[in-house]
């Protein structure tokens, strides 16, 4: 019998919850000395300027964002939606960034993501505030929904 773990896991607004699942860089507040792989959780609520932050991403993604896709839609939130591995935090407003992704705005923490697995189906969870643990049952799950190569890759770090 496996241990069971808890995955670490990150709250993230739609619609970049889902620009998450394939983005290089995401823009934070706060920093974090985490290193290693992220449930992408999409949390309950909306960002406050849909429109706005859906045009960030279409003008980063072009025909590969369908907003009214399905699958790429508003409607997935309390929900696990991909696992994404955080390998650097750049210090931007104390350090002075050479981040040069697309993806990375001025001021902010930019958390630098360099894999990412999305998992075939969503996994409902109640979300929280900076990191937090995914529960043990809820992490199982999602690692069923992930194919043979990326879970062991996820729980030989996890
Ligand atoms: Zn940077």
């Amino acid at each position: 019998m496996d241990t069971p773990i808890e995955l670490w896991a990150l709250t993230v607004r739609q619609p970049w919850a889902w620009a998450l699942a394939r983005a290089d860089i995401e823009n934070r507040s706060w920093t974090t000395t985490y290193r290693g792989w992220l449930a992408i959780h999409a949390g309950r609520a909306l960002v406050d300027d849909v429109a706005c932050a859906q045009g960030f991403i279409a003008a980063r993604l072009g025909p590969r964002w369908r907003p009214h896709h399905p699958r790429q839609s508003l409607r997935a939130r309390g929900q696990v939606l991909a696992l994404a591995r955080l390998d650097a935090v750049c210090d931007g407003p104390a350090q002075g960034c050479r981040c040069r992704s697309p993806w990375a705005t001025p001021g902010q923490f930019h958390w630098h993501f360099g894999a990412w697995h999305a998992l075939r189906q969503t996994v409902a969870a109640v979300g929280a505030q900076g990191l937090w643990r995914l529960p043990a049952t809820a992490t199982a799950t999602v690692l069923t929904y992930l194919d043979d190569p990326a879970r062991h890759e996820v729980m030989a770090h996890a």
